[in-house]
């Protein structure tokens, strides 16, 4: 059993909460260099996106990390 990222498609145990790639935006590592900010409407997109490439949002609207 495991789950797979719907942020980057990877694979990870059941026993991880958080998704193992360390590319992917939901990463730890990736929250800790701020290199990625939240759409309101929970996207990931990278620092230099000015606006989210799912819904078109700004990035003076995203939204603090959390969970
Ligand atoms: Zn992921
Ligand atoms: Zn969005």
């Amino acid at each position: 059993m495991g789950w797979r990222c719907k942020e980057c498609g990877y694979y990870n145990d059941d026993r991880d909460n958080t998704c193992q790639n360390e590319q992917c935006p939901t990463h730890p590592n990736q929250r800790k260099s701020n290199r990625w900010w939240k759409c309101p409407l929970g996207h990931y997109n990278y620092e230099n996106q000015q606006w989210c490439e799912k819904c078109g949002k700004p990035q003076s609207e995203a939204i603090a990390w959390g969970g």
